[in-house]
């Protein structure tokens, strides 16, 4: 195997999901008036943020960063200091809608006024992961229409791949590796549990350490409000730490679908 660069036997994208205000009125426009649970997703740019980019500047790691053109118009500055220290921004939707609830004319004008409101504050765009992990059928079209190389939403393999009839990688997701399905809760209906980081940790490393045997690509994906949080930012310098000691090539996902496309197709090793 050993098709990663470097010698390095599997590989990593640290990423996040941006969200802030737009999650929480993407769920529900009425909450656009809600300011206390608008205030959840301010969190992330006002206090998860700057200790989120304290901790990879801490571990010299390089980060994917997907940002609603909407919340990039509210938190310039945030998404100015991202890509400031070196860190790739990508799309996620200019609201936080899932492209299945958009005609076709909506999901172009979504894709084409978040793409201007990142480039405005000086982020070169590649990569679009959908505020659903979801697509319509106009979505791969309108990708390569718009000029995007890599998407970053199925759940259907652990190495990058080329979608068959577009000139798209797909770098892939996984809940298992997303602190949401973990941690999210949600204080209109508390049906959602909060997890220790302890418990957490125990679902990640063994995770982590099945997909460096098959020499895979492991896309880790928090969000700043949730994983901004003291605790758990214990666990994601916990988790970086252990990538790094177990021989992971982290790059951001734009470097990942950038080396799949040169060195590709890309095979996971099943003779472990
Ligand atoms: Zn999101």
């Amino acid at each position: 195997m050993a098709h990663w660069p470097d010698g390095h036997r599997y590989a990593a994208t640290v990423s996040f999901d941006f969200d802030a205000e737009e999650v929480w009125i993407g769920e529900n426009p009425a909450n656009a008036s809600a300011p206390g649970v608008l205030s959840q997703g301010t969190y992330g740019p006002k206090v998860g943020l700057p200790l989120m980019l304290k901790l990879l500047e801490k571990h010299e790691v390089t980060g994917s960063f997907y940002i609603c053109g909407k919340d990039a118009l509210r938190h310039p500055d945030a998404v100015r200091a991202i890509v400031e220290a070196g860190h790739e921004v990508a799309h996620h939707g200019h609201s936080h809608t899932s492209p299945t609830k958009q005609s076709e004319q909506e999901e172009r004008d979504e894709l084409r006024r978040g793409l201007e409101a990142l480039q405005e504050l000086g982020a070169d765009v590649v990569g679009y992961r959908s505020p659903s992990w979801e697509f319509s059928a106009h979505t791969l079209d309108l990708l390569v229409e718009t000029g995007f190389t890599y998407s970053s939403n199925l759940l259907d393999d652990l190495v990058p791949y080329m979608h068959p009839h577009h000139d798209i990688m797909e770098v892939p997701v996984a809940w298992i590796l997303d602190d949401a399905p973990h941690f999210w809760f949600a204080n209109d209906t508390w049906e959602k549990t909060i997890r220790s980081p302890r418990e957490v940790l125990d679902v990640w490393l063994p995770e982590i350490d099945g997909i460096a045997a098959l020499g895979g690509h492991v896309m880790i994906t928090t969000h700043p409000m949730i994983s901004g949080r003291p605790s758990r930012l214990a666990m994601l310098d916990t988790v970086i730490g252990h990538l790094k000691d177990t021989g992971a090539w982290i790059a951001p996902t734009r470097a990942i679908a950038a080396y799949a496309r040169e060195h590709g197709p890309l095979q996971l090793d099943l003779n472990v």
